[in-house]
Order: structure tokens, then C-alpha cells, then sequence
């Protein structure tokens, strides 16, 4: 299987990681990639990127060594109504939003019933596109729930690859992705399948989550970023813009 599309990436303006946009585009275009979405933490994450970061991608070219540029962030979910780190406003200006709980953002763990309304009313903002790592154990959710409010609001779900990494910071993922990638097949729905990388060398690193699709039954016509076309169309972009 060959995806073409990094949508979650980390550069230096995270805090902690270890590339910038320059090296992120070179490492994407050696892979053979297509195109990255730059997706850094927002500010309630400590040491995520000031809204003036985000305000700013619009000095970003839409290509760099050939690769097509998403600007986009990881919001944070920061209270229990489901609010985020980063405005509406700013949120529209973006190509591509990932949703997710972090710790240390202002939402705690409340458990799988807890988790889920509030992932749920997260959801209901029109500007976010794809929750990202939902299969973390740290928050847990419940997958056809939470699957179905994607679909009603027109996001997606990541199988994230980073979480199934020796190095992961989300340890324990692998049954809980591997549960709604069941339930996302099932469901019919497409989902995302992205490196989450921190660092240049880890543009474009799938095989672990393309391992548990595969697992789930998913083909590459059901996952979003098998191409840039298939990317700007279910972001609305048009290609020139
Ligand atoms: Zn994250
Ligand atoms: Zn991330």
C-alpha cells in the first residue's frame, strides 16, 4: 500500500520537536511523498505554538521542493464543553485541523462516557477535519460513538502510526486502535493514516498503521491520504488555490 499524504507532522514551532518546515519538505520529497500537512501542537500544550504561529502559515509557499503544503494544527480539547486552544477564526483560515486530547491541556481524563460527550461536542465545530490518535488509552472513548459523530460531522479518524511505535508516548494503543479501525471499516467511513512524526525522518513513516488497516479490512481507495487529489478534495481546496 502506498500513501501519498502526510497530514500530521511536527515541526520545531512544537516545542519538542526537531525539524523545520525546510526539512520536513525535503524529507516528504525524498519519500516520494505528495504532500504534508505542518499540524503543531496548539498553545494550551506546553511549549505548543503562540496563535501567531498559525496566523502566520500564510507566508508558507503552497509547495516546497514539489511537495504541496497544508497548513494546519493539532488543537487541543482544554475543558469538558469540548472547547479548544486555537479560535474559530484562526481555525478557518487553516487547511487541515486535527483534534485531540492531550494531557496537561486543561481537559482531564473522564473516563469512556465522559471522554466521548466531549469528544462529541468537540466535533461539532465545523472547522475540524480529523481526530487524531482517538485510540489513545489515556483517554479513552467509545469507538462507534464517536466514529458515528465523525461521520455526521464530516471528520475522519486517524490510525495514527506513532502510537504504535516501541518509542510511543501514547504506550498500550495498539488494541484500542485496532478496535476502531474495526468499527471505522465497519462503519463504512474513510480514515487517515499518518506518521505524527517529530522529526524529518519520520515523514511519511506508515507500516505500523498500515499494518493494523490492512488488519481491519481497510484497502487504499478507503484511506484518505492514498493521494493529494483525494486530500484537497475532502478539504475543499481546490488544487490551484
Ligand atoms: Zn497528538
Ligand atoms: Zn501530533
Amino acid at each position: 500500500m502506498k500513501l501519498l499524504v502526510d497530514l500530521h507532522t511536527h515541526t520545531v514551532a512544537s516545542g519538542h520537536a526537531y525539524s523545520t518546515v525546510m526539512e520536513m519538505a525535503k524529507a516528504a520529497k525524498d519519500k516520494g511523498l505528495e504532500g504534508i500537512a505542518i499540524t503543531d501542537h496548539g498553545p494550551a500544550l506546553p511549549g505548543g505554538a503562540h496563535p501567531f504561529h498559525f496566523w502566520n502559515l500564510r507566508v508558507l509557499p503552497k509547495e516546497i521542493f514539489g511537495v504541496r503544503i497544508l497548513k494546519g494544527a493539532e488543537a487541543n480539547i482544554v475543558n469538558l464543553k469540548g472547547e479548544l486552544d486555537l479560535e474559530d477564526e484562526l481555525l478557518e483560515t487553516l487547511d487541515v485541523v486535527l483534534l485531540a486530547f492531550h494531557p496537561s491541556c486543561g481537559y482531564e481524563d473522564r473516563g469512556i462516557a465522559g471522554n466521548t460527550k466531549t469528544m462529541i461536542s468537540a466535533l461539532k465545530n465545523p472547522n475540524i477535519h480529523i481526530i487524531a490518535h482517538p485510540g489513545n488509552p489515556s483517554f479513552p472513548v467509545d469507538a462507534a460513538e464517536v466514529i458515528a459523530a465523525a461521520k455526521e460531522y464530516n471528520a475522519v479518524i486517524e490510525l495514527n502510526n506513532s502510537s504504535l511505535l516501541p518509542t510511543a508516548s501514547r504506550l498500550g494503543s495498539y488494541e484500542s486502535c485496532l478496535s476502531i479501525a474495526n468499527e471505522a471499516y465497519k462503519s463504512g467511513s474513510e480514515i487517515v493514516v499518518s506518521s505524527d512524526a517529530h522529526i524529518a525522518t519520520g515523514i511519511g513513516n506508515f507500516d505500523n498503521a498500515i499494518n493494523l488497516a490492512l488488519k481491519a479490512g481497510f484497502s487504499e481507495e478507503r484511506i484518505l491520504n492514498s493521494s493529494i487529489n483525494k486530500v484537497l478534495n475532502f478539504l475543499k481546496i481546490k488544487s490551484l488555490s
